[in-house]
């Protein structure tokens, strides 16, 4: 694992969940890239290769769920956790999480209380 800071890329198209998961991964330390549609999302992960994506499913133009399935095809970035935010803790959207290949989900709204400890198992989940 490099000595740097850890990089989350949190892909969401609403803005109010933006600048609240903005400040609190901000407070704890880590530096935040953003998108609010898939194809930013892609500029940035040809650029950069998080630590850890956080994603909508809800998106438009194309889910989150099938921009995860795509990066879960392709092995650079298949060791790159992908944790789906989800509004809707149907049981029908968390299976479709886990098959779009989702390494996990932390539901909304977030709690606060719990968030730090869910971004820290989900990095724990890296491939080093
Ligand atoms: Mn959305």
């Amino acid at each position: 694992m490099s000595a740097g800071k850890i990089t989350i890329l949190h892909v969401e198209d609403n803005y109010e969940n933006l600048v609240l998961i903005r400040r609190l991964l901000q407070f704890y330390g880590y530096d935040v890239l953003e998108a609010d549609n898939v194809s930013k999302a892609v500029k940035i992960l040809k650029q950069i290769k998080p630590d850890l994506i956080l994603m909508d499913i809800n998106l438009p133009e194309i889910d989150g769920d099938t921009l995860t399935s795509k990066l879960k095809s392709i092995p650079y970035f298949r060791e790159i956790p992908v944790v789906a935010i989800t509004a809707n803790a149907l049981k029908g959207d968390r299976e479709k999480s886990m098959l779009a290949g989702f390494d996990g989900y932390i539901e909304k709204p977030i709690d606060v209380d719990l968030f730090p400890d869910q971004i820290q198992s989900f990095l724990n989940q890296r491939v080093s």
